[in-house]
């Protein structure tokens, strides 16, 4: 069994070359032949020694993940299905713009979390992918893109851990993929430009902000405990108060002074304008401990399970502009890649479910939502809404 390349940052891929005693900086040789040039066969890293390459080919190799599909988008978004083995297999999108080109990464084969507006939470959870896995996304599409752009110089500016899975469920792997795509001698992105994006895992946010402060985006999607108990089940956990407490703890490490909301606008569910006033008080109250953030509000990509629809532009234009009027930046998510069902919340893969997330999930959708509406006197008004199963 040799080792998989792939599965490094820097510090162990030196240690990995020390094993073969070899020094530091042929591990960094190494390593930018691997990254930056996209190179993956030993005998052409001309300026390796050629004992090194030999013991290369020996004992290691670069494991790209087999490509199942890839589609183009009308848009330009390209969307991979790779498969990594046992009948799972993870979705990548390619999001081109004028200024940038953003990768979206998937963590995990399928998502234990199961958020109710999610696909991939739908499916249920099978593992977690490895450093290797999660990095092979990146060196694929990276190299795949320059050449068929025909560029010499970096085409992925942007990485968002957004894709499949809860990414701050599979830290151990995340973390040196992380390192990576930061390094200099890998993609040297900025760590504006590399976003994690979390459902809300509390205390490996703490772990994070330590190891590894990269730009943070939280799924909020509700302005209270009840309604997002039923969205976004991990709030049963980490509730609201403590969620919105360490980011604000998590802005004296970030590279960037505001943490992203995400919040998919859901029609009658949590897109009424009490919601936008009870999110602006939420809001309120913490920026006086000194949270900053911004709102991006998603327009929901219907999946026939999810029996939830998506707003309609008038009132997601509304609620942004209650959220603008209360000085909070808000915008709204453009909608790319939907006719190969590559947008915000529709990658599913093709996961086998071991675990009982997709049961879990199918129960859940019986349960009606609940959400507290202020009454004019300030008191809460709790009201329910039942999920048309029919979107
Ligand atoms: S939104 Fe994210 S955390 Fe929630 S189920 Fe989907 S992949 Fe998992």
């Amino acid at each position: 069994m040799t080792a998989n390349l792939l599965e490094f940052d820097l510090e162990g891929l030196a240690a990995f070359c020390a094993g073969l005693g070899e020094k530091r900086f042929r591990a960094t040789q190494l390593f930018r032949w691997i990254h930056q040039c996209g190179v993956d066969d030993f005998e052409n890293m001309s300026d390796l020694a050629k004992s090194l390459r030999q013991k290369l080919q020996l004992h290691a190799h670069v494991a790209a993940l087999p490509i199942l599909s890839q589609q183009m988008s009308a848009d330009g978004c390209i969307k991979w299905l790779f498969d990594v083995g046992a009948g799972d297999a993870i979705e990548t999108v390619f999001i081109p713009e004028d200024d940038r080109g953003t990768l979206c990464i998937s963590s995990q084969a399928g998502c234990a979390v199961g958020c109710r507006f999610c696909a991939t939470g739908h499916q249920g959870f099978s593992r977690n992918l490895s450093t290797g896995e999660i990095l092979a996304q990146l060196w694929f599409t990276e190299h795949f893109l320059r050449k068929h752009f025909q560029r010499e110089e970096r085409v992925i500016s942007n990485v968002v851990m957004m894709g499949m899975g809860e990414p701050l469920q599979n830290y151990s792997a995340l973390l040196p993929a992380l390192k990576t795509m930061l390094d200099d001698h890998a993609y040297g992105l900025s760590r504006r430009r590399v976003t994690v994006s979390t459902s809300g895992v509390l205390p490996m946010i703490t772990r994070l902000a330590q190891d590894c402060p990269v730009a943070l985006a939280v799924s909020l999607h509700a302005p209270n405990d009840n309604l997002r108990d039923n969205l976004v089940p991990l709030n049963r956990k980490y509730p609201l108060a403590a969620l919105l407490s360490e980011c604000t703890a998590y802005l004296k490490h970030a590279p960037r002074d505001f943490i992203t909301f995400e919040y998919c606008m859901l029609e009658g569910v949590n897109d009424q304008p009490e919601q936008a006033q009870e999110l602006i008080d939420l809001i309120r109250l913490h920026a006086k401990n000194g949270l900053r953030c911004k709102f991006n509000l998603i327009p929901f990509n219907p999946f026939a399970e999810s029996g939830l629809r998506r707003s309609a532009d008038e009132q997601v234009q509304k609620f942004a502009r209650l959220l603008q009027g209360a000085g909070i930046v808000t915008t709204v998510r453009k909608t790319r890649g939907d006719d190969i069902a590559a947008a915000c919340g529709q990658l599913a893969g093709d996961v086998q479910d071991r675990t009982r997330v997709a049961q879990r999930v199918a129960a859940q959708r019986a349960e009606p939502i609940h959400w507290m509406a202020p009454t004019p006197q300030g008191a809460g008004a709790d009201r329910s809404v039942t999920a048309d199963p029919k979107p």
